[in-house]
């Protein structure tokens, strides 16, 4: 390289790139140029550490700014701002510069299964928490609305009992692993890069098994049926989740338990309906009930209550009973019941009821009925064209 080319030059872009432009040119002429793709071209490693500096600066936004004012000569850093000559003097390029992600990125993209840097690639002897397991429960609308006590029986995983979880038949123990020598990981040297990937061989455990457990097929995991006592709070519905911690799957590598999540089934109920924590029903009456006024038995989730209906209450008719309803998993806070007066009118007369109410009817004036003379004055009016 005679004379420095422009940062921005090198990687084709404007000099008021943002951040993700710069992202975006360096991956993209990483993959023009990396040396590896062009073994046989010895203008590539130059051009690809040429790339390597430029990024470095312009992804750093104080050493971009630095190199945007004062260009290769920031008398800061004493003539030279960007690494007193070669950066790159170690032979390997990617060394402390603080490039293994985004490398690692480029390379897993370029040569699919192989990529991933050391940082990236997976260490699967770190603890991990368990999975969650799920059930479902069927409860009866009351169980939901006041709670209950159920045994629940779900399937989950556990450590095999004969091996003790390790996959190795008893008596025998995993080895290391012959392919990583245990290291999980697997470095593959090209002579410009080092490429790290999980050993395929033991899944990065280090370890693989000769002799297989046979209760466990060497898997180290069981698949079991397990009960267990639960309390349902009061107020669980369908849309709700209840999460029981530790009682799922078990952690590897010393990770806690999973959850076990219950999702639940609620019946109906043959008299109430229910939204959220307010309680409806329809509430059937005598229409001499509805006139004259009653005090009628109704059923809330606590037994059966009095309620009374004043006289001349009106079909369909909404009374609410405060804290009758269902009670708030969040909040604690009761909700409501509301009962919906539906007026019955006797389907066929006797003769004898039919007489009394004719009787009834003879002494009955327009003022018994508001809303029916108001219907018949707006009536009258569309005619008269009052
Ligand atoms: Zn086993
Ligand atoms: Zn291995």
């Amino acid at each position: 390289m005679a004379t420095k080319r422009d940062y921005y030059e090198v990687l084709g872009i404007q000099k008021g790139a943002s951040d993700d432009e710069i992202k975006r040119a360096f991956r993209r002429k990483a993959k023009e140029c990396h040396p590896d793709l062009h073994p046989d071209d010895p203008e590539a490693e130059a051009r690809f550490k040429e790339l390597n500096e430029a990024n470095e600066v312009l992804s750093d936004p104080d050493k971009r700014a630095r190199y945007d004012q004062f260009g290769f000569n920031d008398p800061m850093a004493g003539g030279n701002p960007f690494g007193g000559g070669n950066p790159f003097a170690g032979g390997n390029p990617f060394g402390g510069m603080g490039f293994e992600g985004d490398l690692g990125d480029i390379l897993g993209q370029m040569f699919g299964g192989m990529g991933g840097m050391g940082a990236r690639a997976r260490r699967s002897n770190a603890p991990r928490r368990g999975a969650d397991v799920m059930a479902e429960l069927r409860l009866t609308f009351e169980e939901a609305c006041l709670g209950c006590r159920k045994t629940v029986s779900f399937q989950r995983r556990k450590k095999c009992d004969a091996c003790s979880g390790s996959g190795a038949k008893p008596g025998t123990q995993p080895v290391t692993c012959p392919t990583c020598k245990g290291a999980g990981q697997i470095r593959q040297n090209t002579g410009w890069t080092t490429i790290v990937q999980g050993c395929p061989t033991c899944g990065g455990s280090g370890k693989t098994i000769q002799d297989k457990c046979t209760s466990c097929a060497g898997r180290g995991m069981v698949l079991t049926r397990k009960t267990l006592d639960v309390d349902i709070p009061a107020g669980i519905d369908e849309d709700r989740e209840l999460k029981i911690g530790g009682e799922g799957e078990p952690g590897t590598n010393g990770g806690p338990s999973g959850s076990l999540c219950i999702r639940f089934r609620v019946q109906n109920h043959p008299i109430f309906t229910r939204r959220r924590n307010n309680l409806y029903m329809e509430l059937p009456v005598k229409f001499t009930q509805a006139a004259m006024g009653a005090e009628i038995d109704i059923v809330t989730l606590n037994g059966v209550k009095k309620v009374s209906i004043p006289e001349g209450t009106q079909p369909n008719t909404d009374f609410t009973l405060r804290g009758e309803g269902v009670v708030d998993l969040d909040t604690g806070r009761k909700g409501d019941l509301v009962y919906r007066v539906v007026v019955e009118i006797p389907r066929k007369l006797s003769d004898k009821q039919r007489d009394l109410l004719q009787q009834f009817d003879a002494i009955s004036t327009d003022k018994d009925y508001r809303t029916r003379k108001s219907f018949l004055d707006k009536l009258k009016a569309m005619f008269t064209g009052g």
